[in-house]
């Protein structure tokens, strides 16, 4: 610990080394609940490339495990501490360093914040189309860590689709380039792809190139009431079968519904089951609604109204952002993250009111419904050891029932250490073991974010 430390302030500018554990502590975990952490040894702050490149030359010289960490928003655990860890927040790397409207690409260091770049490229008309909820704190680097989704996916697709080519030190302080800043490029195996969503066990981001596409104007959203989350996930499917592509499909149940209300007075109708959100950006924005709206009502709506204007849009999509935290102002939280195939989203909507009317929990219900990625939330009182049991059994009951359904334990907020059993039984022995294998070219001591993933 010592030598650690004298090494790290030796070679660290003044102020990006901090040991005071009330400082450290409050960087030891994430925005999972029910995650252990560790206690980590040292917290430090680079600013350079190089820097991170002496931070991970120290850690292998000295065989300590560090753990990156970007804004800490992440929700399974998987940028929490472990006992005596480096913690390599890379947050004060938050520059844009190019955006260039030709190539559509931005160059940027990881500790970008989210929606700091899409306002970039929006000044520029040009648009970063991945937008997790929490975009206004997540980091690029985060969002690369974990593959992240958002609410544009059903449209745009997620964050894999958008990173181009990375620099990545490695866990001997060694510089990867991987990838390309080209419209096009298939050199050898996509080590690109490989890093996105690896959650910081092969390697840490110290740079992207990310690609862009053309702003694609203002969003004009519906909502739909229903009188079961059933029928919702029916007219989802009604409404992609029909051929319509919209720039958001969000789902909310009446107990989400209510928590935003209570958390923000938004005045969205309480009386609902379900209430989904659709929107078109770009033209015909209003006879594409219509449309949709004539199919919500066919497959059971009981109310259905277009916004106004886009002051209206804007107010239903931030409602859908307070989701999360206004469900955690409930109680204790285990956010689930399951993707189904779209066609078996109503089965999944049914099955997790099933289980929490058999555990006799409350379970909150959001989804990016437009890509069958639930966020089934078990809400309890953690002081009631029974309770505790009864959600971590509805937990894990709602990835069997997603698994079963033909879908994935997680759809956007990776493994971490909350589902780290469940990924050998959604790979299979093969799967796992070949993963491990590919860990260990890239990291042979394991110290890369250790005991996370897999
Ligand atoms: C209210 C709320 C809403 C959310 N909504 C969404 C949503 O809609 N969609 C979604 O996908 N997620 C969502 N999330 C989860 C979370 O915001 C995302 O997982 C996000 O990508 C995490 O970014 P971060 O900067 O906070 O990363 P962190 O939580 O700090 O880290 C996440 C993972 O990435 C790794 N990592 C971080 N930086 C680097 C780096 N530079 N190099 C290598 N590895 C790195 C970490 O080790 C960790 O494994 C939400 C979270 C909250 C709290």
């Amino acid at each position: 610990m010592g030598e650690l430390l004298e090494r790290l302030r030796a070679g660290l500018p003044d102020g990006a080394v901090a040991v005071d554990p009330d400082v450290t502590g409050a960087y030891a975990r994430d925005m999972a609940g029910f995650c252990d952490a560790g206690e980590p040894a040292v917290l430090v702050f680079p600013e350079t490339v190089e820097q991170v490149q002496f931070v991970m030359r120290t850690a292998t010289e000295l065989r300590v495990p560090v753990v990156p960490q970007g804004a800490r928003t992440g929700l399974s655990g998987g940028a929490n501490a472990v006992d005596g860890c480096i913690l390599l927040s890379l947050t004060r790397m938050n520059r844009i360093l190019h955006l260039d409207p030709v190539d559509r690409i931005a160059i940027v260091q990881p500790g970008v914040v989210n929606a700091e770049l899409s306002r970039a490229a929006e000044a520029r008309q040009l648009a970063y189309p991945p937008d997790p909820s929490s975009w206004e704190s997540c980091t690029i680097g985060g969002n690369i860590g974990t593959g992240a989704g958002g609410l544009c996916c059903v449209k745009y697709g997620v964050t894999s689709e958008y990173v181009l080519g990375l620099d990545v030190v490695l866990a001997d302080g060694r510089l990867l380039r991987t990838g390309r800043r080209t419209a096009k490029g298939v050199a050898g195996y996509d080590l690109t792809r490989l890093l996105v969503g690896s959650e910081g066990t092969l390697g840490v981001v110290v740079e992207a190139v990310l690609a862009l596409r053309p702003a694609p104007g203002p969003q004009l959203v519906l909502a739909a009431e229903f009188d079961s989350v059933d029928a919702a996930g029916r007219a989802v499917c009604d409404v992609m079968a029909a051929g319509f592509t919209p720039s958001l499909m969000e789902l909310m149940d009446a107990t989400t519904v209510r928590a935003v209300n209570e958390m923000a007075q938004m005045g969205l109708p309480e009386s609902t089951r379900a209430l989904l959100l659709v929107a078109f950006d770009g033209p015909d924005q209003r006879e594409l609604l219509a449309a949709v709206g004539e199919l919500c009502t066919a497959a059971g709506a009981t109310e259905v109204v277009p916004a106004e204007d886009r002051a209206e849009s804007e107010l239903l999509l931030q409602a859908r952002r307070l989701a999360l935290p206004a469900l955690e102002r409930m109680g204790t939280t285990m956010i689930d993250d399951v993707a189904v195939p779209r066609s078996a989203l109503a089965a999944m909507l049914n099955g997790v009111a099933e289980i929490a009317e058999r555990h006799r929990l409350t379970i909150g219900m959001v989804a990016h419904a437009g890509d069958g990625n639930t966020h089934p939330v078990v809400i309890f009182d953690a002081r009631d050891p029974e309770q505790v049991e009864r959600a971590r059994v509805s937990f894990d009951e709602i990835m069997a029932l997603g698994l079963e359904l033909g879908g994935t334990v997680t759809g956007e907020h990776g493994i971490g250490l909350l589902k780290r059993e469940w990924l050998a039984r959604e790979l299979g022995s093969v799967g796992l073991e070949l993963q491990r294998q590919i860990k260990a070219v890239f990291d042979p001591l394991g110290l890369l974010n250790p005991g996370k993933m897999i």
